[in-house]
């Protein structure tokens, strides 16, 4: 008798673990449909002009949102200036594979002809020499800036040049002051367009 509970016992024991062997695979085939949950959130967009404050280069990009580390975007305004939008997006995580959140929502800006790549170089540039102070000449301003931005075809440059100057005269005017007080605070890190999947939380 205690023979065939031993038996009856170890016939359990294997249908069982053949049953959850079979769940598991079932589990890792609907994988797949776990990976196309969409992800929801917002992208901060500036819009590039020649008075454009450091906050509003930084924030540039910023995505934020329920499926992202960052649940609040920053409170817009930045400022006076500022012409930052909030820009919703929603992607199956197949189009943010294929970089959806990197192409979005291009960067506008106030230079005719300018292209996203362009435009992207000039914002980043600008990101660059935040907390320098700007020089007094026009020229080594532009120079400083131009330095970051080889190979543009001559009529976007001389929009940039143009674009440049424009900044110049804001910064050492009526923006100087502004920017020199920023310019005390910038030690927070550039928050660039977020890479990929980097800023998404995975659950
Ligand atoms: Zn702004």
């Amino acid at each position: 008798m205690s023979h065939y509970v031993l038996i009856l016992a170890v016939v359990a024991v294997f249908l069982l673990i053949l049953r959850l062997k079979a769940r598991s695979k079932l589990s890792r085939r609907r994988e797949p449909a776990v990976y196309s949950r969409r992800i929801d959130g917002a992208q901060v967009n500036a819009f590039l002009h020649p008075q454009i404050s450091e906050n509003c280069l930084l924030d540039h990009g910023l995505q934020f949102g329920k499926g992202f580390r960052r649940k609040e975007g920053p409170p817009l305004p930045h400022d006076g200036s500022c012409r930052c939008r909030i820009q919703p997006f929603s992607f199956t995580s197949t189009e943010v594979f294929n970089g959806a959140l990197r192409s979005h929502a291009p960067l506008e800006s106030s230079i005719g002809g300018l292209d996203q790549r362009d435009g992207q170089r000039l914002l980043d540039a600008l990101k660059q020499i935040i907390g320098q102070p700007p020089p007094a000449q026009a020229d080594d301003y532009v120079a400083r800036v131009m330095a970051f931005l080889n190979n543009l075809d001559a009529p976007v440059k001389a929009a940039v040049e143009a674009f440049l100057r424009e900044r110049h005269a804001y910064l050492r005017g009526a923006g100087g002051a502004q920017a020199s007080r920023i310019a005390g605070s910038a030690a927070k890190p550039p928050a660039g367009p977020a890479s990929d999947e980097s800023e998404v939380v995975k659950s």
